[in-house]
C-alpha cells in the first residue's frame, strides 16, 4: 500500500527525496523525510531490478521513472544517464535548505542570544501545490513543507552557531520566507524592572508630545516637539536603549503622579520594555549609575533587575489596588482652628470618596464615577490658613480634587468638610505600596 502510493505519486510527479518522504512524515520516528523518501525509492528500485533480472522487461520503465522523476541514483546507475526533472512540489528548494540555514546564521551575527527558533513562511504557490498533491493521493500521515523546513533549518543553524533551538521562550525568532530567500530576525522583547523617584516638580512620567505640532516641532515648543523638556521616561530609557542596542523602548509605570507632584519614599515601580535588543545581558548596576547621573538629582532609579511581560501586567493591575501615601500642602480661604484641623483628619479615616473624573483630565479620560477609600488622613496645621496633610488611600484617588472638591464632582472633600475653598499647592507621593 505504502509503496504503491509512493509509486503512483512518482509516476505522475517528479518528487525529490524530501517531498516524497514528507508525504509519509508521520510514519517512523527518528528519521528525516529525506531518508524516508530515499528508502521508498530504494525499495522500488530494488524490486524493479529483481524483476528485470528475472527477465521482466517492463520493470525497466519503473527504473526509468525512479531515475527521471525521482532523481534516484541507484536507478540512474542501472538505466544510464537521464535528464532529471525538477521536483514538482518544491522545485529543488528542499535540496538547497542548507543555503537558507547559512542566511539565517549570517543574519543572527551581531545578536546576543542563548537560543532561537526558526519559523518558516512558505509562499502560497508552493503550499497550494503541496496541498493539491496531498488531496489527490489521499495523504493521511504527511507533514507540511513549513514544518519540515523550520525543523531542518533549525537543526543546521544550531550546528553552525552552537546555540539551541527553543520552542517555548526563545531569545530570538528568525522568520524565513521560502522561496524568498528573505530572513528577518526578531529578538524577543527584554524587560527591566526598577523603582523611580522623582525629586523635582514639573517633570512628567512620559514624554508629552507638543499638542500644537504633535511632536514634529513648532514655534510653540521651540522646535523640540515636546511640552516638557525632559521626562522620567526619557531619563530612564535613553541609557537602557544604548546598553541594549535596541530599536525602541516602552515605559510601563505602576500608575503615575501629576507632573507637578514629586515621587519620593520607596519610589514607583516601573518596567522598561526593550524591543529588538541586540544585547541581552548587561551590567545593571552600571546602567543604574548611568541613569542616575543623567537624572541629575531630579530622577533616581533603584533595584534594576531583569523582568518579564507578566510583571508588566501585574504592575498595571496592581496600580489600581496599590495603596498610595501622599503628602499635600493645602491653602484655605478662611482661617480654621486647631480643633477643626484635628477633626478634619479624623473625619476622613476609613471614608469612601465619590469621585467623578476630574475636570482637568476630562479632555483625555472618560467621565465616570469611582469610589475610592481614604484609609487614613493626618493633618498638621502650619498656620490657620495652611495645612500639611498626609493621606494614605487607595490607588486611583485624585488627591488634588479630594482637597478642592472639584466643584462638587468629588465628595466628600476637604473644602466641603471645612465649608471654605481649599487648594492643593504642593503634592508629593511618599509611598507606593503594591500588593496591598
Ligand atoms: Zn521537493
Ligand atoms: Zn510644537
Amino acid at each position: 500500500m505504502l509503496i504503491e502510493k509512493a509509486r503512483s505519486m512518482l509516476q505522475k510527479y517528479p518528487l525529490c527525496d524530501s517531498c516524497l518522504g514528507r508525504q509519509f512524515g508521520g510514519l517512523g520516528r527518528g528519521v528525516t523525510n529525506i531518508e524516508r523518501g530515499f528508502a521508498l525509492k530504494l525499495v522500488m528500485a530494488m524490486g524493479a531490478h529483481m524483476e528485470l533480472k528475472r527477465g521482466e522487461v517492463a520493470a525497466e520503465e519503473t527504473l526509468r521513472v525512479l531515475a527521471v522523476n525521482g532523481g534516484h541514483a541507484p536507478a540512474v546507475n542501472l538505466v544510464g544517464q537521464v535528464t532529471k526533472r525538477e521536483c514538482y512540489i518544491c522545485g529543488g528548494i528542499m535540496e538547497r535548505i542548507g543555503d537558507y540555514a547559512v542566511e539565517v546564521a549570517d543574519a543572527l551575527k551581531g545578536y546576543d542570544y542563548k537560543n532561537f527558533l526558526v519559523g518558516v513562511k512558505v509562499s502560497g504557490e508552493l503550499a497550494e501545490r503541496e496541498d493539491a498533491v496531498k488531496s489527490e493521493f489521499g495523504i493521511e500521515f504527511g507533514e507540511s513543507m513549513k514544518m519540515e523546513a523550520s525543523r531542518e533549518i533549525g537543526k543546521l543553524v544550531s550546528k553552525a552557531t552552537g546555540k539551541a533551538v527553543e520552542f517555548s521562550k526563545p531569545d530570538v525568532v528568525v522568520t524565513v520566507e521560502i522561496p524568498g530567500p528573505k530572513v528577518e530576525v526578531s529578538p524577543m522583547p527584554l524587560f527591566i524592572f526598577g523603582r523611580y523617584k522623582k525629586l523635582a516638580r514639573g517633570i512628567p512620567q512620559s514624554k508629552w508630545d507638543c499638542t500644537h505640532c504633535r511632536g514634529k516641532g513648532c514655534e510653540v515648543c521651540h522646535g523640540t516637539g515636546k511640552i516638557y523638556p525632559i521626562s522620567v521616561e526619557e531619563i530612564v530609557c535613553g541609557p537602557v536603549l544604548r546598553a541594549a542596542g535596541g530599536k525602541e523602548t516602552k515605559f510601563h509605570g505602576a500608575g503615575r503622579e501629576d507632573v507637578d507632584a514629586t515621587m519620593v519614599g520607596n519610589g514607583r515601580p516601573f518596567v522598561v520594555e526593550i524591543r529588538k535588543a541586540k544585547v541581552r545581558e548587561f551590567d545593571l548596576k552600571a546602567l543604574e549609575d548611568e541613569i542616575n547621573e543623567g537624572g541629575n538629582g531630579m530622577v533616581e532609579v533603584t533595584g534594576l533587575k531583569v523582568s518579564d511581560r507578566k510583571t508588566v501586567r501585574r504592575l498595571k493591575e496592581g496600580a489600581k489596588v496599590a495603596e498610595k501615601v501622599y503628602r499635600a500642602l493645602v491653602e484655605l480661604d478662611h482661617d480654621i482652628s486647631e480643633e477643626e484641623g484635628g477633626a478634619l483628619g479624623k473625619s476622613f479615616n476609613g471614608c469612601v470618596i465619590n469621585q467623578l473624573t476630574p475636570n482637568r483630565v476630562l479632555h483625555r479620560r472618560a467621565d465616570r464615577l469611582r469610589l475610592k477609600k481614604v484609609y487614613e488622613m493626618s493633618v498638621k496645621m502650619i498656620d490657620p490658613r495652611h495645612l500639611e496633610l498626609v493621606v494614605r488611600c487607595q490607588g486611583g484617588l485624585y488627591v488634588k480634587e479630594l482637597i478642592s472638591g472639584d466643584g462638587g464632582r468629588t465628595t466628600p472633600s476637604v473644602s466641603e468638610r471645612l465649608g471654605c475653598g481649599a487648594r492643593c499647592t504642593e503634592l508629593d507621593v511618599i509611598a507606593v505600596n503594591e500588593g496591598v
